[in-house]
């Protein structure tokens, strides 16, 4: 299960955030096998991104920064998403960049 994608184009040092719309998860996981760094499942069976202490931020619509190393990860995340519910947008402007919204 290593399908590599492009990821999308942004500036080389684009600061990038993602969140998880946890209405429509499917809590299969392949997220947080992707990007555990960034991914987890809580106890309720759905995931939800980390901050950079490593904490689960629950709130709807959390974000956390998604860190250059892991942003093909990510990317590659929100293709394989079975729930479409994976949003990788800029930080400075918030447009998607990768994700269901993305043009
Ligand atoms: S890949 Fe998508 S549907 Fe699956 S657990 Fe992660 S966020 Fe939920």
């Amino acid at each position: 299960m290593t399908v590599r994608h492009e990821a999308p184009a942004t500036g080389d040092d684009e600061p990038l955030e993602v969140w998880i719309d946890q209405d429509l998860c499917t809590g299969d996981g392949i997220c947080a096998q992707y990007a555990p760094e960034v991914f987890e499942l809580d106890i309720d069976g759905l995931a939800y991104v980390k901050s950079e202490e490593d904490e689960l931020l629950q709130d709807p619509g959390a974000t956390t920064r998604v860190p250059l190393p892991l942003l093909q990860d990510v990317v590659d995340s929100a293709k394989e998403c079975p729930g479409d519910c994976i949003h990788v947008r800029r930080v400075t402007d918030r447009v998607e960049v990768y994700g269901p919204d993305a043009e």
